[in-house]
Parts: structure tokens; sequence; C-alpha cells
């Protein structure tokens, strides 16, 4: 689960990693307010959406005045921000943090991620703030420096003080960053985080360390005990159709093509998609209605492929294993009666109970075309569809 920068430097600030003071705004009034209330020489405005690379595309601006924090809340509240991370479709901005500015003297990069070569949590840290790490990785990845931490001690103040070192951070502040990563690799553990970004960490003209940005990332399997986090949830950042499948116990992930794919088990639904890929078509989703789904389950996995615009056609690749053939069946006839069907549907069923599950669809009178095989599906559709 994915939280603002706002959110994530409240839950910082709680560990005690330096964080700029910051209000969330969601009009003009309520920015500008908050900037008369935080009372600093610059106001920093910024866009707050899921997705980095913000300042690039114009969500984070420096205002020296009310009336320039008013102009800049005006232009980036409502706006459509799109960013390398956001698609071309790109996120509208509906809440700002206004935030105290900060003297910067030189941009860091500190991130902890879960490496899975070493079965640790691994502290990256790197010069090269304010770039994005991909890149820095790609063009000097020898200005990038890692400290791998034994789950079982924790991260060591000399590994952060190491880090710092490799860094360049100046050396009287070097144990003000060792602390600043101490904390913030405290936050990561007891949060059950599964990314923590800072991007950049800033020295400023002050003598201090903090965070200017806050990326983190929740895994969503602990999230039974991280109430806190899961308050700070903004539904209008995630996918509708994603949303709705999560109420049914579907996984279900969005994607960009017009074939739309009902599969069950995941494995089978990554085979599916590379399939489709094969015969040159593009998936609309990856959706596994697992091996336990009811035809009420199944019903409301169809009415979400059909509730998306994109999609142009329906590919269902079912084997029935502990999943019943005449289950899908069913769940296909009725949401189609609920919702009607005006795309093509090609089914390809194997399994148990496929005779029943054929039959029902035979009756139902739906225009389906039968696929033999998986190959033999994906290219009826990519056809289809064309
Ligand atoms: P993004 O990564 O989405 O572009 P950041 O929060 O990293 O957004 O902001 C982009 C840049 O804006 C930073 O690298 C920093 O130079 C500047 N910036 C961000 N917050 C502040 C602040 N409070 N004071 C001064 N400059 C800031
Ligand atoms: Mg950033």
């Amino acid at each position: 689960m994915n939280i603002h920068e706002y959110q994530g430097k409240e839950v910082l600030r709680k560990y005690g990693v330096a964080v700029p003071n910051g209000k969330v705004a969601y009009s003009v009034e309520e920015a500008v307010e908050a900037a008369k209330e935080l009372g600093s020489a610059v106001t920093v405005v910024k866009a707050q959406i899921h997705a980095g690379g913000r300042g690039k595309a114009g969500g984070v601006k420096v205002a020296k005045n009310l009336d320039e924090v008013r102009t800049y809340a005006n232009e980036i509240l409502g706006k459509v921000l799109v960013t390398h991370q956001t698609g071309p479709e790109g996120k509208q901005v509906k809440r700002l943090l206004i935030e105290e500015g900060c003297d910067i003297k030189k941009e860091y990069y500190i991130g902890l991620v879960l490496d899975r070569a070493t079965s640790s949590v691994v502290m990256m840290g790197s010069e090269e703030g304010g770039t994005e790490i991909e890149e820095v990785a790609e063009k000097t990845p020898e200005k990038i420096f890692k400290e791998v931490i034994d789950p079982a001690i924790g991260l060591q103040a000399f590994q952060a003080r190491r880090l710092a070192f490799n860094i360049n951070i100046p050396k009287e502040l070097v144990n003000k960053a060792a602390k600043f990563m101490m904390s913030l690799y405290t936050a990561f553990v007891e949060k059950d985080c599964s990314i923590a970004e800072i991007n950049p960490l800033v020295v400023t003209g002050d003598g201090n360390v903090m965070a200017l940005d806050a990326k983190l990332n929740f895994d969503s399997n602990a999230l039974y005990r991280q109430k806190d986090i899961v308050a700070y949830r903004d539904l209008e950042e995630e996918d509708a159709k994603e949303i709705e499948a999560s109420k049914y116990d579907l996984s279900y992930i969005a994607l960009d093509g017009n074939i739309g794919c009902m599969v069950n088990g995941a494995g089978l639904a990554m085979a599916t998609m590379d399939i489709i890929k094969h015969y040159s078509g593009d998936p609309a989703n990856f959706l596994d209605v697992g091996g336990g789904a009811t035809a009420e389950k199944v019903t409301e996995a169809f009415k979400i492929i059909l509730s998306d615009k994109k999609v142009k056609g329906i590919f269902v690749n079912i084997f029935g294993g502990i999943m019943k053939c005449d289950v899908i069946a069913t769940g296909v006839v009725e949401a189609t009666k609920q919702v009607g069907l005006d795309l093509p549907l090609v089914v390809r069923l194997e399994g148990t109970n496929v005779e029943l599950g054929k039959k029902i669809l035979k009756e139902s009178g739906l225009n389906i075309t039968s696929a033999d095989s998986m190959a033999d599906g994906a290219e009826k559709i990519v056809a289809l569809v064309k």
C-alpha cells in the first residue's frame, strides 16, 4: 500500500526522523492559511499524488510570500500531473503539502528496500540526490553504496556512519546523518514497510540533515497490524476496478491493453497474458478468480472486466481443478444477464465438470467462441478484437 508524502513525513516524525514542518491543504484558502501558520520566509507548495517526479512536472513550487502561495496553490490544485511514474493519463492533484522552505546545501539519496538476493533489508545511499536512483544505477553505479542489515541486530551505528562517509556527507554532520538513518530503519521495520525512499535527503545551510521527500510503501500482508497506516489509504489514488475487486477478494490488476482476461490461478493468469502477447494482443488486466470462487464472485469479476471501457474482447481461460467449470459458466451467464454483453467472448474450459460448463454456456444463447487450447483461444480473441 502506498501513502502520500505528507503522511509519510507524519510517520517519520514520530520516529524522530528530521522532516520540515508542513501542513496538508485541500483548497487554496487552506493552503494560504497553512502558510500563514507556518510563518516561514519561504514556503513550498507541493502536489500530493501517489507518484514521484512531481518537481519536473511542475508540481513543486517555491513561494516567497502568501500571494505566491495562493497563485501556486491555484495553479497546482486540480491540475493533472503527468510524471514518469503516473503513465500518460497522469494524476489529478487533490491535496497539497504546504511546507517550510529549506535552505538546501546539497541533496543526497537514502533508500531502504527488501533485497531478495540476501534476504535482508538493504540501505542504499548516494550523493546523487534529487535525480532518479534508477538513472544513477545505470550511468554511475559506483556512486551507489549499500549496507546489508542483519535482521537479528538491525542497522548498526558503524554501518550508518560508513554509509554517511561513503556518500560524502560533510564530516561534522556524519553523526546526525547516522542518527537519521537509524531512525529511518526503525520506522521501516516497525511499520512493516516494503520501501522507504528519501530522495532527496538534504544537508541544510544551518547544519541539519533532513528528509525533503518521503516515499513509503507498506506490505499489504501486514496491514492487519498497522491500523494507523490503513487509515491513510486514499482510495481516490487507486484504480476503482481494483478497489471493487478487493471487496470480493479477487486478485485483479488493471493493465493498458484491450483484452479482458478471466483466469483461475496466478500462474495460469500470467501464462494467459504471455500467450496473448505472443499473438500480438494486449491484456487489459491480470485477474485470478482463485481456486474456490463462487458463481457470485465470478459474476462480480466479469462485471469488473466489462466496466473497463478499454476492453474490446474477453478471454475466459479456466482450468477446473478445485474450481469447477460449471461455476465459471454460471458466473459468466449471470453477469451478462445483469450488464449485457456486446463484445466478442472466447472461452476455453478444461477440467472438472467441463461438459456441464460447456452445456450451460451453449444453452445461454450467448455468442461465444469456444477454444480447444490456450493458444487457440488467445489467437481467436486477438483476431476478434482487431
Ligand atoms: P519529486 O521527487 O516528486 O519531484 P520532491 O519532494 O523530491 O518531489 O521535490 C522535488 C525537489 O524540490 C527536491 O529535490 C528539492 O530540490 C525541492 N524541494 C522539495 N521540498 C522542498 C522544501 N521543503 N524546501 C526546499 N526545496 C524543496
Ligand atoms: Mg523526490
